[in-house]
């Protein structure tokens, strides 16, 4: 008896191009930042277009940190944030001595609730920290409405919306101080680890830079390539080492090529989950408003309250048919450290709560076949009724 291979929640999407570009940046005897990484962040900056500067990371997580770090955020200061999201969005407010304050999402997107982020302004509030949940935009719109009226900076996670657009402008381009993109390895596209902070500020682009690299005033890359001696450097401030090495840089210039091709893959395959499961007791993921892109990261189906199994019981029905699922995410109010902290409680979060308990996520990545999305879509028709 043949049973097919155990098909994982997310794979990465790596060709020969991508080994290559990898092969290349190792063979050119300059290993860390250097060309690869800088030609990735002027073709990341132009892809997104607009004129915005983009600031290559070691993660995402290094980069809301220096989002975070360059708009001032200190001591004393509260941002808010969706419960509903990785811990990497607020752990960073903590490495400044700052507070998170964590609120509920909305039951449709999942995405932070505008009326919760007014609900939750005091006059230690500096920022607000909008996921785009999934790939799909936050209230962007309410959310810089409150920004304004309260004089708080906006800086985007912007780990799963790589692409994604709202009212025809993508995230990236929108007028918050900085949006950051992921490329772990499970995201739209990766470079192993890895990140991008964007922005449209000169002066925020600049103190991310110097931040990114010990607080030295110009990078290593140029004092080898400009005319300044090349030992010369001075040291600004106590900085982070948060650069991109140039094999990451270099996978991640093939994966922004190939980022076209997997937009284009990731939307079959959910308009396919949409087609296929809409008539089991699920709630499926909402699609993005029309004309906006969604970026479909994350396929997050709810068990409706019709569905007479549980959450626990689909997974572990799939994980029986050989299938990976994940849960994006448990909730930060019910982590320990946030909890603790904080001291949260579950009915502060009623809409993050009841999703919780229903939410799964099932695989949805380019790498995976008609066929291996037949047996997840077969498997869900199987054990949810
Ligand atoms: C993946 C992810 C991050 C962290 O990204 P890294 O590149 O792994 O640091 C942050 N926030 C969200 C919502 C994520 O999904």
């Amino acid at each position: 008896m043949n049973s097919p291979a155990f098909l994982p929640f997310a794979r990465p999407d790596i060709t020969e191009a991508e080994i290559d570009a990898v092969a290349r940046a190792m063979r050119s005897g300059w290993v860390t930042t250097g060309p690869e990484t800088k030609a990735f962040e002027q073709e990341f900056a132009a892809y997104l277009g607009g004129g915005v500067h983009a600031i290559a990371v070691n993660s995402a997580t290094a980069g809301l940190h220096l989002a975070l770090e360059a708009i001032g955020i200190g001591p004393g200061d509260e941002v808010i944030a969706p419960t509903l999201t990785f811990t990497a969005t607020v752990e960073v407010a903590r490495y400044l001595g700052a507070d998170a304050v964590l609120v509920d999402v909305d039951p449709v997107t999942l995405n932070i609730d505008p009326a919760k982020i007014e609900a939750a302004i005091t006059p230690r509030t500096k920022a607000i920290l909008p996921v785009h949940y999934g790939g799909v935009a936050c209230d962007m719109a309410a959310i810089f409405a409150i920004a304004g009226r309260h004089g708080l900076k906006v800086v985007e996670d912007a780990a799963h919306a790589l692409p994604t657009t709202t009212n025809g402008a993508l995230v990236g381009q929108l007028p918050s101080a900085a949006a950051v993109f992921s490329f772990y390895a499970n995201k739209t596209m990766t470079t192993g680890e890895g990140g991008m902070v964007v922005t449209k500020d000169e002066a925020l682009a600049a103190r991310m830079k110097v931040m990114r690299l010990h607080g030295i005033s110009r990078d290593a890359f140029d004092r080898f390539t400009s005319t300044t001696p090349a030992w010369y450097y001075e040291i600004v401030a106590p900085g982070f080492k948060y650069n991109m090495t140039d094999m990451a840089g270099a996978l991640g210039r093939v994966q922004l090529q190939r980022l076209p091709g997997f937009v284009q893959r990731r939307q079959q395959l959910a308009a396919r989950y949409l087609a296929e499961l809409q008539d089991l007791p699920l709630t499926l993921p909402a699609a993005a408003p029309a004309g906006d892109a969604h970026a479909w990261h994350l396929f997050v189906p709810r068990l409706s309250d019709a569905a007479s199994v549980t959450r626990d019981e689909v997974i572990q029905a799939l994980a029986d048919a050989g299938i990976g699922t994940s849960v994006h995410y448990v909730p930060l109010h019910r982590q320990p450290y946030w909890r603790d902290r904080y001291a949260l409680v579950p009915e502060q979060f009623p809409v993050a709560e009841r999703a919780y308990q229903h939410m799964f996520s099932i695989p949805l990545f380019t790498a995976m076949t008609d066929e291996e999305q037949s047996r997840v879509i077969a498997a869900l028709r199987a054990c949810v009724r």
